[in-house]
């Protein structure tokens, strides 16, 4: 018995050869059942809709049933964790089921174990699948780089956590999902064969311009490394910009790609709090928010180290990571000025910008509605909807003025329009994942649902849909994300 779901397939990561990965098939689970899926992202793919409500699609999207033209495989990978060298991970629970025609690498994560799962049970729980499902799908919406999630499956049968949950499969895809720990760990392993192969089927794929962009005196493997820094710092400006925390950023959670991988216990602030851990796990606050710019330069640096035998030249190599220093300041400010609405530079725009932070900072002011509401205020809203945001009555007035005045040379209605496309209505606070989760596990997936289409837009109004709009309810903070999902 064979699914053909309808889709060109081509082979893509396995032309690496064996070194790369193992086949294997999907573990089953029993009697799954449809939780959610993305049209948005099935059209993307050139999927038939249908699929994502069939008997066959379901079966094929849970892995209980191979699907034509497709040669499963999960990868090999290593990577440093919690800033320690972690030695070999890999796909412990996901696993890759092809690469169509259209470009798109389908995986399933949760589909069983695989010879990467060490300790685990190759599965993932409903929880953290809807998680993923909603957090890829509303960063794609937000503009952010992201994996994407096709669809979520579930079934009754059990998985031991902290508390016994139910299984369920999410479908991701992504044009790849090398990370920086496939580099690290063919260096590690002294294999430079491999590691050669796999720099040059990234370079050749996806950044082509580094075989002839002139830079380093031609050496590609550096050009390659600055262009992986440069949209690791345009994606961060990204996160910090919206106030979104990833909570792992190990190395082997890092995308070739500069996208946004392994939605685990990530949280978009509440209350702006530049410390704000949101991975319970992480005691130390390694991946605290204001940490995370400073992280990811971290990162390049074990990527750096592990291109080192390719480039050839340790000086060369950190040249190659210099521009992160200015590409992420520069990339966060136009994000800023983009969420103030302001047209061009200025050169006090920076005061601005830290004034506000340390404003929201002070009182631990809602991220998403202050800079929702500053867009409102600026079509024509009540100014003390932004004011009473605030204790600080006398601080918040000094601003808004500095901000009139740099906004006097701008169109109102303008301004207004832009800030909206730039400051979110609709952001995945964890409480509102919490509800749908909940529901879900009722076996109710309109919640989800709901939840869904207004993170597809969250840019506009939404009439009618004010409760996903507002404050967290207190019980919000005392929701505890860990790695464990
Ligand atoms: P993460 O913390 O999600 O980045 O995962 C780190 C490593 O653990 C990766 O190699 C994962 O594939 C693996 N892993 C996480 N959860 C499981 C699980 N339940 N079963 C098998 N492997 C897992
Ligand atoms: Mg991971
Ligand atoms: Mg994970």
């Amino acid at each position: 018995e064979v699914v053909d779901l309808g889709l060109d397939w081509t082979a893509g990561f396995s032309t690496l050869g064996p070194a790369f990965f193992t086949e294997l098939r999907p573990t089953p689970l029993p009697e799954p059942y449809w939780v959610g899926r993305s049209l948005a992202l099935a059209r993307e793919i050139g999927l038939d809709e249908g699929c994502l409500y069939s008997v066959e699609g379901l079966a094929a999207f849970t892995g209980n049933v191979p699907v034509a033209g497709t040669r499963p495989l999960a990868s090999v990978y290593s990577g440093h964790q919690f800033g320690v060298w972690a030695g070999q991970l890999g796909d412990g629970r996901a696993i890759l089921l092809g690469e169509t025609a259209s470009g798109w690498e389908l995986q399933l994560k949760g589909s069983g174990r695989t010879p990467y799962s060490r300790m685990g049970d190759g599965r993932a729980v409903l929880r953290s699948s809807i998680r993923e499902f909603l957090c890829s799908e509303a960063m794609q919406a937000l503009g952010i780089p992201t994996t994407r999630a096709l669809c979520v499956t579930g079934s009754d049968a059990q998985v031991v956590r902290e508390e016994i949950e139910t299984a369920a499969v999410v479908t991701r895809a992504s044009p790849s999902f090398i990370r920086f720990g496939h580099f690290e760990h063919f260096a590690a392993n002294n294999r430079v064969d491999e590691l050669r192969a796999l720099a040059d089927f990234t370079i050749d794929r996806f950044y082509p311009a580094c075989r002839n962009s002139g830079r380093f005196g031609g050496n590609a493997y550096a050009a390659f490394l600055e262009a992986v820094s440069e949209r690791t710092a345009a994606l961060l400006a990204q996160w910090q910009a919206v106030g979104f925390c990833h909570g792992v950023m190990n190395t082997d959670n890092m995308s070739i790609l500069g996208l946004t991988i392994d939605y685990g216990p990530f949280q978009f602030l509440d209350g702006f709090d530049p410390r704000h851990i949101c991975n319970h796990s992480d005691t130390g606050g390694r991946y605290a928010y204001n940490q995370q710019p400073n992280v990811a330069y971290w990162n390049l640096f074990c990527l750096a180290q592990a291109l080192l035998p390719l480039i050839g030249d340790q000086e060369v190599a950190v040249a190659a990571l210099e521009s992160y220093k200015t590409v992420f300041p520069d990339a966060y400010a136009a994000r800023m000025r983009a969420k103030l609405g302001l047209p061009g530079a200025a050169p006090d725009d920076r005061a601005l910008i830290e004034g506000v932070l340390k404003l929201l900072a002070q009182e631990k002011v809602d991220y998403t509605i202050f800079w929702r509401r500053l867009a409102d205020l600026k079509a024509g809203g009540d100014p003390a909807t932004v004011r009473d945001l605030f204790l600080d009555h006398a601080g918040i007035d000094a601003w808004l003025q500095a901000f009139a005045q740099r906004h006097a040379q701008v169109t109102a209605a303008q301004a207004a329009q832009s800030m909206r496309s730039a400051n979110p209505k609709f952001v995945l606070r964890n409480h509102l994942g919490q509800q749908a989760i909940e529901s879900a596990q009722k076996k109710d997936f309109s919640g989800l649902a709901t939840l869904l289409k207004l993170l597809e837009t969250p840019f506009e109004d939404h009439a009618g849909h004010e409760a996903y709009a507002g404050f967290p309810p207190d019980w919000a903070s005392t929701i505890e994300i860990s790695c464990s999902s």
